[in-house]
């Protein structure tokens, strides 16, 4: 199997370069972000349970997320692998994950940490919160608060992945095909 986390803060472009990477790996591609506001619009328990800490811009708590988490890696029993995108978002989800997925004899191969910076996060949040239907795009407090988030929260995930050898920083800053390409060169390094 091949398993990728796809870090970065909000607004790097983890989902634009997941749809990309899932059809030329051939992976299934899980954003945790995705799964939460599928839940939010179908009015699940989950939903329900995960719409005040994301219209807030918090994280929703460890044990709610890790549970969904590997509900849905179990569903996709034949995978070739993942991508996951939002995933994990603190040390704790982290450790889960590794766990897991050592249970499934598997592991994770890859971190693929997209570095882009503040003020340009900002400005591509607020331009995607135009006309994505998402409220948690349209207001700047909320926005800075999911950056401040993922610096005091989610940025030392990667230093457990660094650990192992498995973190790589790519330049999020560039077109599209431009940042896929540096992504895919990385991952077919890897196969090799
Ligand atoms: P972005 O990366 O643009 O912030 P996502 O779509 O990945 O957006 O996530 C939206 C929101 O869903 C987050 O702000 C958070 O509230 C919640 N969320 C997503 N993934 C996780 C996670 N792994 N742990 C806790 N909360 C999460």
């Amino acid at each position: 199997m091949l398993n990728i986390v796809l870090f970065g803060p909000p607004g790097a472009g983890k989902g634009t370069q997941s749809s990309k990477l899932v059809e030329k790996f051939n992976l299934v591609h899980l954003s945790t972000g995705d799964i939460f506001r599928f839940n939010i619009k179908n009015e699940t328990e989950l939903g329900r349970l995960a719409k005040s800490y994301i219209d807030a811009g918090n994280l929703v708590p460890d044990e709610v997320t890790i549970n969904m988490l590997e509900k849905e890696v179990t569903q996709y029993s034949d995978a070739k692998g993942f991508i996951f995108d939002g995933f994990p978002r603190t040390v704790p989800q982290a450790e889960a994950l590794d766990m897991f997925l050592k249970s499934k004899n598997t592991s994770i191969q890859l971190m693929l940490a997209l570095v882009v910076e503040e003020e340009e996060l900002i400005k591509r949040l607020l331009l995607r919160g135009k006309d994505s239907g998402r409220a948690d795009d349209t207001d700047e407090s909320i926005i800075r608060n999911r950056i401040q988030v993922y610096n005091e929260q989610t940025a030392v995930a990667a230093k457990f992945y660094e650990a192992q050898g498995k973190y790589h920083a790519i330049n999020g800053v560039g077109s599209v095909d431009e940042i896929f390409e540096r992504l895919s060169s990385i991952i077919v390094e890897k196969q090799q």
